[in-house]
C-alpha cells in the first residue's frame, strides 16, 4: 500500500517537476516526504565510491507541502585535513554557500574504509563519551545517526539529514532523517540504482 502511494507520487512528482528540475525520487516518512533530485543521488554514489574521509555538503531546496525537496548540494567549508575517517569538522563560521535557494538539509558519508578490518584507520570520536561511530565497528550498519550526528542536527535546526552509507556497482544506499522523525528510523534507511538516469528509492526494513 505505502508503495503504491509512494510510486503514485513520484510520477505525480516526475510530471509537476521532471521538464524543470530533472527526475526525482522520494521516500515518505511518518513526518512527510523527501524527495531528492537525480543529480544528487548520482553525486553521492560517485563519492560514496571514492571518498576514504568524510565529507560534509549543505543541501538545497524548498518545501512543497508535506515535502521537503532536495535539488542540489554544495561542499561545506572544510579543511583537508578536518575531514577524517570518522568525523568531519567544517569551518565554524558560514560553512555552507549562500545562495538564492534555501538551505534545507545536511549530507555526510560514512567511509567504507572504516570497516572490514581497517580498524587503524577508524577509532571513537574523541571528547564524545559513550558515542561510538556506527563505522567504527565492522559489525554495525553503516546507514546510522551517531549521536554527534544527531545532535549536530537539531542543533542545525534544517529539515533533513542524510548519511550516504553504501557503494556498489548497482546499488547505493543512503539514511534519510527528516526533522521531527525519530533518529535511525528504518524507513529512512534506503537504496537505489545509481545508474539509472533516474534512480529510484526502495526505503524501509525490506
Ligand atoms: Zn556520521
Amino acid at each position: 500500500m505505502i508503495r503504491r502511494t509512494v510510486i503514485a507520487w513520484f510520477l505525480w512528482m516526475a510530471a509537476c517537476w521532471g521538464n524543470a528540475f530533472g527526475q526525482m525520487a522520494a521516500l515518505r516518512q511518518d513526518t512527510g516526504y523527501t524527495a531528492i533530485a537525480q543529480n544528487v543521488l548520482h553525486d553521492w554514489a560517485l563519492s560514496y565510491r571514492e571518498w576514504h574521509t568524510e565529507w560534509l555538503s549543505c543541501l538545497y531546496g524548498e518545501v512543497r507541502g508535506d515535502t521537503v525537496i532536495i535539488r542540489y548540494s554544495i561542499p561545506a567549508d572544510v579543511k583537508p585535513s578536518h575531514s577524517m575517517p570518522t568525523t568531519v569538522v567544517p569551518q565554524p563560521a558560514g560553512q555552507c554557500v549562500q545562495t538564492t535557494d534555501s538551505l534545507i538539509g545536511l549530507a555526510h558519508n560514512h567511509p567504507q574504509t572504516c570497516r572490514g578490518g581497517n580498524g587503524a584507520a577508524c577509532g571513537f570520536v574523541v571528547n564524545d563519551s559513550g558515542s561510538m561511530h556506527p563505522q567504527d565497528d565492522a559489525n554495525n550498519d553503516p546507514c546510522f545517526e551517531s549521536w554527534p550526528d544527531i545532535r549536530t542536527f537539531v542543533a542545525s535546526r534544517l529539515l533533513v539529514n542524510v548519511v550516504v552509507c553504501g557503494y556498489s556497482f548497482n546499488k547505493a544506499r543512503i539514511y534519510v532523517q527528516q526533522r521531527g522523525a525519530p533518529p535511525n528510523d528504518k524507513s529512512g534507511v534506503c537504496s537505489y540504482d545509481p545508474e539509472l538516469d533516474a534512480p529510484v528509492l526502495k526505503c524501509g526494513k525490506s
